[in-house]
């Protein structure tokens, strides 16, 4: 079985929008652009013409820095454009389910219900490190089933799936659902990309994003990786020009030069941080329990949840909570030394208040 019998038969062979063509050196009179070129000042490429329908430069940068071919990969807004064109690529509506692990990022259940597509949950195991519960996925996948979306490491909990366990979920997987592990935090961790099991498992998609270990949430770019025909099938159903020009720029310059080094800098010190704020609140009466992480927040258990909410936005300082399963805990993402320790001050203050 290929992939491509688990896309939407009504995609078949879709074939990708055709823009106005795009020659250099060419006079452009095929694309209804305004001639006059009065905005681009601070930009490298001219903001009156369309950008490239693809960012081929940015994909070469991209599919370099994620260790994959040019034609597996897909530069996205965000990963999580890259989350709503798989659904709406394999999910027709009413039809077709999806499968998460919760908890877990909640954008895979959000998109399919704009998709129309059911969201069937099967749960981590909270325990230790939130293990997947296999057997239960075993019974959950049916067919209709289409994506399994694999968190690792995974948003809010901070734990990852050990390598093994992913491609055991592949070889379960094999012919019956695509697996889309999500690398949104690896950078943090000891782990190594699953982007290399390309070779060996044909649905497996792997995405990343530059909003995390980058610091470019603000550019929205990310990247889906997988087999060349199923990028076809993306490329086909994304928006032409999907990327504009100051962002394919702005991204371009973080991806050369210095800018690498100082990210990884960046991401040893939030590491480093990570475990001074881990040490800091397991010293405290009102923490139960820290999940290891290897992301760049932590989940942290507490005695009292709601005091700890108000005490540290009174501070001026916004955790996350997600009530649910996770009821007594935050969700903390690891700032600077100065705001972790405004963050740590409140929340040990409140074990002084009566
Ligand atoms: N995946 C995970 C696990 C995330 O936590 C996030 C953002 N919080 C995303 C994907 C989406 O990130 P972006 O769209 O900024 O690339």
């Amino acid at each position: 079985m290929s992939i491509l019998d688990l896309v939407r038969p009504s995609l078949a062979g879709m074939s990708p929008y055709k823009a106005a063509e795009q020659v250099v050196d060419t006079v452009r009179l095929n694309a209804n652009e305004s001639p006059f070129d009065t905005a681009s000042e601070a930009f490298r490429r001219p903001l009156n013409r369309y950008p490239e329908i693809r960012p081929q430069r940015l994909r070469q940068l991209l599919s370099t820095r994620f260790s994959c071919n040019n034609d597996q990969l897909l530069v996205t807004r965000g990963s999580s454009e890259a989350i709503d064109l798989l659904i709406r690529a394999f999910c027709a509506a009413d039809q077709d389910n999806i499968l998460v692990t919760s908890p877990t990022f909640s954008m895979y259940a959000h998109y399919a219900r704009v998709q129309g597509a059911d969201v069937r949950d099967v749960p981590l195991v909270k325990g230790e490190d939130f293990e997947l519960d296999e057997p239960a996925l075993v019974n959950a996948i049916d067919r209709r089933s289409k994506l399994l979306f694999l968190c690792s490491p995974n948003n809010p909990t901070g734990t990852s799936l050990p390598r093994e366990t992913i491609e055991r979920v592949l070889e379960i997987a094999r012919g019956r659902v695509v697996v889309v592990v999500d690398e949104a935090y690896i950078e943090f961790s000891e782990a190594s990309s699953v982007t290399d099991l390309l070779q060996t498992y044909e649905h497996l998609v792997v995405l990343r994003t530059l909003s995390k270990a980058l610091a470019f949430a603000g550019a929205r770019c990310g990247a889906v990786i997988a087999d060349a025909t199923l990028i076809g099938v993306l490329d086909a159903i994304q928006s032409p020009y999907a990327l504009s020009t100051p962002v394919v720029e702005c991204v371009e310059d973080a991806l050369t030069g210095d800018n690498i080094q100082r990210a990884e800098a960046q991401v040893s010190l939030l590491v480093s941080e990570r475990e001074r704020v881990r040490t800091e609140l397991l010293a405290l009466r009102t923490v139960s329990r820290i999940w290891p992480s290897d992301a760049n927040f932590l989940l942290v258990e507490f005695a009292n949840v709601e005091s700890v909410l108000a005490a540290t936005r009174d501070a001026g300082v916004l955790l996350r909570y997600f009530g649910g399963e996770l009821t007594n805990c935050a969700r903390i993402s690891i700032g600077t030394a100065t705001e972790n320790d405004a963050m740590l001050a409140a929340v040990r203050a409140t074990e002084t208040t009566p």
